[in-house]
């Protein structure tokens, strides 16, 4: 298959292109639970013009197989944060996961590619699922001294120290660790301290779920970095790594693109299968 072929030719060119070793088939899909409007262009793509606005997706991710269910990133519903933002079309994250059909309990693992409210706040509506954080982020932002102006909140903290009371915590030690037979989560994005982004196979080839570590499509298209990185040229490097490891931009999935659900199809509004 045409994937098998570019696996081959990315492991001789070896280093951190490499890609992941070829696994089990999965179905990947983007849930969308809310939308956000009228957002800066310039706070998402490093030299935008401030006045041009978007709406984003807020959206959560699927991956499905291998007897697993596994979610990336749990999306928010506190209401501070409702309070907070132009929130559009607002469903709690496991509601909307469970009109596509899955329900809450049902989710076995958690990857939060980082910390941020949007992404993080949501963990605790899968009572579960095994979490997923890199050590070195978790670890960062359990210091209230770096909170501030991080888009990182206390009371998310909180709830990630439940979870490790709890046993569910797993923290993972850095780039290319494999959380499930072919879903590998990779670092050097670096949107937070240390955000991590995930790939599995599917029937298409690698997608790659990059998160926040690409906003749009944009970034890759224009190559340009997020506007919100702690190192742009990491970040670009990373956006790279991703279209090398997918063999194209195609199954590279950004982090707030509405245009994820047109250009994918999915069994629902606001539901795209990734393939
Ligand atoms: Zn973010």
């Amino acid at each position: 298959m045409k994937w098998w072929t570019g696996a081959i030719v990315m492991s001789l060119a070896g280093g951190p292109g490499a890609a992941p070793v070829p696994g089990p088939e999965y179905e990947v899909f983007a849930i969308q639970y809310a939308r956000l409007e009228g957002f800066p262009a310039s706070a998402l793509i490093l030299g935008a013009d401030p006045a041009r606005k978007l709406d984003l997706s807020m959206m959560v991710w699927l991956i499905r197989g291998e007897g697993r269910v596994i979610l990336v990133d749990a999306g928010f519903y506190r209401q501070q944060f409702l309070d907070a933002w132009k929130v559009a079309d607002f469903s709690k994250p496991s509601d909307a996961v469970a009109r596509f059909g899955v329900k809450p309990e049902q989710v076995t693992d958690i990857v939060i590619t980082h910390l941020h409210w949007d992404h993080a706040d949501g963990a605790d509506l899968f009572p579960n699922a095994r979490v997923w954080i890199q050590r070195e982020e978790y670890e960062h932002y359990r210091n209230p001294a770096n909170l501030a102006q991080s888009g990182v909140f206390p009371d998310d903290i909180a709830m990630f120290e439940r979870i490790e009371r709890e046993g569910r915590l797993r923290l993972v030690p850095g780039d290319s660790q494999t959380i499930a037979r072919g879903v590998t989560v990779f670092t050097g994005g670096r949107h937070t301290r240390e955000s991590q982004y995930v790939s599995a196979w599917t029937a298409r080839g690698l997608a790659v779920i990059a998160s926040d570590n690409v906003y749009l499509y944009e970034n890759i298209a224009r190559h340009r970095p997020i506007a919100a990185t702690w190192d742009t040229v990491s970040n670009l490097a990373a956006q790279d790594r991703m279209v090398r490891m997918a063999g194209g931009d195609r199954l590279v999935v950004p982090g707030h693109d509405p245009a994820v659900f047109t250009r994918f199809r999915g069994t629902a509004r606001g539901v795209a299968r990734i393939e």
